[in-house]
């Protein structure tokens, strides 16, 4: 079991219940939900709306992945919700 832990509410869970969010190294683009050949810094969020919420408060999730991110990436967030 692969752990990984929430930036917004610090819960350890298993990998598959979390959403990943990856800063390309190459491309600088802030991605959801990466495919395995994309690599950079990376932070984890719960699937739920509040996680997701406090990740932009204060800007959280820029500054775990360093870069500043883009108004779409909640969009692209909230839509992992819909999916699941
Ligand atoms: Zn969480």
């Amino acid at each position: 079991m692969v752990e990984r832990r929430c930036i917004s509410c610090w819960k350890v869970k298993d990998r598959s219940e979390l959403i990943k969010i990856t800063a390309d190294y190459d491309s600088g683009n802030v991605v959801v939900s990466p495919n395995s050949i994309t690599f950079g810094r990376s932070a984890y969020l719960c699937y739920n709306k509040s996680c997701i919420e406090t990740a932009f408060k204060k800007n959280k999730l820029g500054k775990h992945l360093k870069t500043s991110i883009p108004n779409e990436v909640k969009g692209q967030l909230l839509d992992e919700l819909r999916n699941d």
